[in-house]
């Protein structure tokens, strides 16, 4: 028996004139995602459909439909000529395996079709007690499982009894465009995934600090920008040497001030890379109060020196929930591997909880604030994943 996929979105149903806009990125999204496999894309009234596709490849595709933002629940169908006799064949096949109370749905877009639905409904529900009676009873509010029965117009029907909750959000793509500062923690690819499943396509920047940091620190945060780029349809790394900004700071400024002076200069590189390559807004995966450099009076501190948006979709939560998303995302075991990070270089013993803004103005005036920038940005890497 044929099997196809059904994919389902959702929020797009609230865009109204726009809607077209969201279903055609989510359409390419798919198809991009899926280069180099097999099969048959069909848009269907509100649902997109994949078909004619080699059995071996359903679990790499669904894995792969489970990355895209925007889709909501995809389920596996079989298909069928539409006869009774075939739809009765199809659901005895898919409730062999099951157990508990269930209810069938027939949705009749073919008119010609007999039985009308509710009759559909209730003989197929018969012949599934006929076969099943001892496992299954039916139970019409709040079933373990539903029997969904679809007859198309094309005198194909499809069958199916699950579907599976994917990541919801908006297509990539479809928010713009924003510069992810990744370092090689936990909670900056969570930031990314978050972004991404709102529509926001993502660059990221990383600072390392070579020799201070290793090279597998920098590969470490390779292989969690792939894997936030697999929920970006892919995605380019740009990596800025930090090392001089961090001496010229270590050696000028009060020491409590270094990690203060250092986002300040992170921020600043990030916005000037952002206006380079068409970015709209800056990601970070800060939560407030997790650490002194992210108390409001440190944010406010890294803020200023910039007025693009800065987005921080963590502000809010709490370690516990974020470490949550890392391991479902599968980057936590990844961010934990005990590598060196830029900012635990030249950390100070007491660095400043709540910086005062003034005095963090005027040791930074103690800086080739500009030259510094440009210097960094000369010999910027980057690296297409
Ligand atoms: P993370 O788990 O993301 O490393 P953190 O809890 O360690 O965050 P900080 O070190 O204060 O917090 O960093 C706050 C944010 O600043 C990070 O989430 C990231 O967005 C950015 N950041 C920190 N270090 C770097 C770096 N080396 N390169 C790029 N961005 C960085
Ligand atoms: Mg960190």
């Amino acid at each position: 028996m044929k099997t196809a996929i059904i994919i389902r979105y959702c929020e797009i149903h609230l865009k109204g004139k726009n809607r077209s806009f969201f279903e055609k990125m989510l359409k390419e999204n798919i198809k991009r995602s899926l280069k180099g496999i097999d099969f048959k894309f069909t848009v269907m009234h509100s649902r997109y459909l994949i078909e004619d596709f080699d059995d071996n490849d359903y679990e790499y595709i669904i894995d792969k439909l489970g990355k895209i933002a925007g889709i909501h629940t995809v389920s596996r169908a079989l298909v069928v000529e539409s006869t009774f006799d075939n739809i009765v064949e199809a659901a005895l096949l898919l409730c062999a395996e099951k157990i508990g109370t269930f209810k069938v749905e027939t949705n009749r877009a073919d008119k010609t079709f007999t039985p009308d639905s509710m009759e559909t409904s209730r003989q197929l529900g018969g012949k599934v007690l006929e076969k099943f009676g001892g496992k299954l009873s039916v139970k019409v509010k709040n079933p373990d499982f539903i029997i969904s029965v679809d007859i198309r117009e094309d005198g194909k029907t499809f069958v199916y009894t699950d579907s599976i909750r994917c990541l919801s959000g908006m297509p990539v793509g479809s928010a713009g465009k924003g510069l992810l500062l990744i370092s090689g923690g936990i909670d900056s690819p969570v930031a990314g995934y978050l972004t991404c499943k709102r529509g926001m396509r993502l660059d990221c920047l990383h600072f390392h600090s070579f020799p201070y940091t290793g090279e597998a620190a920098k590969e470490k945060v390779i292989e969690l920008t792939r894997r936030v780029g697999e929920f970006n349809g892919g995605i380019n790394l740009y990596v800025v040497s930090f090392t001089h900004i961090q001496e010229e700071i270590h050696k000028n400024c009060p020491e409590e001030f270094m990690i203060t002076l250092m986002r300040r200069f992170m921020m600043r590189i990030a916005e000037r890379l952002s206006k380079r390559i068409g970015s709209q807004a800056i990601i970070t995966g800060e939560s407030l109060g997790q650490v002194a450099s992210q108390t409001i009076e440190s944010i406010t501190s890294s803020n200023s020196v910039v007025t693009m948006p800065v987005l921080r979709p963590l502000i809010m939560m709490d370690k516990i929930d974020i470490i949550e998303i890392a391991r479902k995302i599968d980057t936590y075991e990844t961010s934990i591997l005990p590598y060196e990070d830029c900012c635990t270089v030249f950390l100070p013993k007491f660095p400043a909880i709540k910086p005062n803004l003034e005095r963090v103005i005027k040791a930074e005036s103690r800086l080739d604030v500009e030259g510094l920038i440009e210097e960094a940005l000369k010999n910027i890497e980057k690296i297409e994943l």
